[in-house]
Formats: structure tokens, C-alpha cells, sequence
């Protein structure tokens, strides 16, 4: 079926050559090279198109006035301490209890992080009236209440989990106030958390965005801290290498992928797909 169409795009270049290869080997499409293919008589663009933000907009939303009260709200609660920040919607896909799990494991094995480092876990519900939904919600209040249970001090909690949604420019600040982006999803077709957290940072003084090797976004975001979300020891390293990155290194990691979301943006995604379509013969 996907076939039927004349131009089949994905938001990785794995997926692409995936979906290239079987439909050579399995369906008997002849490779016309360039991410072109023939089958039945038909020529066939199957490519990755991954698809960009406004990046300059989105790191324009960081000094809104929406967006510097909830720095200051943010920075007042934290009074000097370091946050680590997770945006996703309640979904299996997204690794939350093996995130939980991955923060609680970094307070066991960097001791030194505990009153000083915090998680903050931003999750709209979605699909709420699913059973295996309202699970994974149930084991994260658990986790939560697990960790706070055991660590928390008179000063400090170290989760804290909010089941509800940010206007994206009340996110830009929250993520500008953290000096950690933390995105684990076990799946991902691409994730636009991880480019906007590093779109909202300030250049002088950028966070470090700790990313799984399975969302899409891994495939161009590199000089983040690449991750596997399934490994709580491998996450709480990433995390504890993130926390103590020097300035000068976590610039030079933001600066390359602030630079690449500002040149693969929203519009250029658009404009490679349109001169793909114009290019097909009519
Ligand atoms: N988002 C938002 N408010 C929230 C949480 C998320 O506006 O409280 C937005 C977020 O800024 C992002 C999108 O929801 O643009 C989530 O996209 P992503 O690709 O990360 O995940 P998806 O939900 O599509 O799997």
C-alpha cells in the first residue's frame, strides 16, 4: 500500500534504506539509485526527510515574558541546584519508568548528586482512558513516591512529576532553567523535545542534552550524550558525565547542534520534500 504512493518518506536514513532494501529484495523493485526505486512500471522516491523546528523561533521563545517567569519561578525553587528535565507525553514508548528508575540508580551511584540535582518529569496524559495507560501512570506516582521516600531531604525533593501540559513557550523556559535534557524514549521516529531543549539554551551557558540511541533525532544530534534507555548504569553515567561537563565542552556539543536545527529547520524539511515531488515526472 505504502507503495501506492510516488514518494514514501521517513524521518531516518536507516528506516529509508530499510524500507528501500526489503522492497528490493522482497518485492523485486529495481534499485534506481539515489533513493529512487522502479516497481511496476513506476519510478518511486523513498527517502528521509527529518523533520526540523523553527529553531530560531523556538530559542526566541526562552526570553518571552512567559517564559522568564517560569525561569525565575524555576531558578528561585532550585536556589542554585541542578535540574534535569523529561517532556513527554504518559506513552510506553517513552521509557518513563526505565527513566525513573535510571535517576534513582545516578543518587546511588554518584552519591555526591543527592540535595543537589533534581529530576523534573513533565508528562501530559495522553490516551488517558486506556488500561495500560493508567499502569504506567500508577508505577511512575509509584516511583516517584519511591525515590522521594528514600532520598528526599528537608530542602530538596528529587522528583517531582507533573501530569499536565506547558504552552511551548512556558517549555522553552523550563527547559532554558535545566541544565540537563533528558530524552530516553525506547522508540522514537524522530523527537522534537531533544531539539527543542537545545534550541531554548543560552549560548553562553548551554545545558547538555543526554539522548537515546532510539529516537531518530540520535541520527543528527551526535554531540549529544548518547545513550541506550534500557541500560539504568549506562543513562546514570550519561547523566553524571552530562552534570560535570565542562563550560567549554558543553558550548562546543551545543554550538554544532544549535547551528545544524538552525539549517535543517522546519521550512527547509518542507522545501526538500516539494523539490522531490517537483522533480518526479508528471
Ligand atoms: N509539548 C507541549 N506541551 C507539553 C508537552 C509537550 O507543547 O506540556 C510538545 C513539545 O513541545 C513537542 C511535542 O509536544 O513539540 C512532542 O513531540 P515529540 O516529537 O517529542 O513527541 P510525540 O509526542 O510526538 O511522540
Amino acid at each position: 500500500a505504502m507503495l501506492a504512493y510516488d514518494l514514501v518518506g521517513f524521518q531516518t536514513r536507516r528506516d529509508a534504506d530499510n524500507f528501500r532494501r526489503f522492497v528490493i529484495e522482497e518485492l523485486d523493485a529495481t534499485d534506481l539509485g539515489d533513493g529512487r526505486i522502479s516497481i511496476g512500471g513506476r519510478e518511486v522516491i523513498v527517502r528521509a526527510y527529518p523533520i526540523g523546528i523553527d529553531a530560531e523561533a523556538f530559542s526566541k521563545f526562552g526570553m518571552t515574558p512567559d517564559a522568564r517567569r517560569n525561569i525565575s519561578r524555576l531558578e528561585k525553587l532550585l536556589g542554585g541546584r541542578q535540574q534535569i528535565i523529561g517532556v513527554d507525553r504518559i506513552d510506553y514508548s517513552k521509557g518513563l519508568p526505565e527513566r525513573f528508575r535510571a535517576f534513582e540508580r545516578l543518587l546511588e551511584d554518584y552519591p555526591e548528586n543527592r540535595g543537589r540535582v533534581s529530576l523534573m518529569q513533565v508528562a501530559p496524559p495522553s490516551r488517558a482512558e486506556l488500561d495500560a495507560y493508567i499502569d504506567i501512570r500508577r508505577e511512575l506516582d509509584e516511583m516517584t513516591g519511591h525515590v522521594n521516600g528514600r532520598f528526599a531531604d528537608l530542602d530538596w525533593t528529587p522528583i517531582r512529576f507533573l501530569t499536565k501540559s506547558f504552552p511551548r513557550r512556558a517549555l522553552a523556559g523550563i527547559y532554558r532553567a535545566s541544565r540537563v535534557g533528558l530524552v530516553t524514549p525506547l522508540r522514537d521516529g524522530m523527537n522534537l523535545v531533544a531539539k527543542e531543549y537545545i534550541a531554548a539554551q543560552r549560548a553562553e551557558d548551554p545545558g547538555v542534552l543526554v539522548l537515546s540511541r532510539f529516537a531518530g533525532a540520535a541520527e543528527g544530534m551526535k554531540e549529544a550524550v548518547i545513550v541506550n534507555p534500557h541500560s539504568a548504569e549506562e543513562v546514570a553515567a550519561g547523566l553524571q558525565s552530562a552534570i560535570t561537563m565542562p563550560l567549554e565542552e558543553r558550548r562546543d556539543r551545543w554550538q554544532i547542534m544549535f547551528d545544524r536545527l538552525c539549517e535543517e529547520d522546519a521550512i527547509a524539511w518542507s522545501r526538500a520534500i516539494m523539490n522531490d515531488v517537483a522533480s518526479m515526472k508528471a
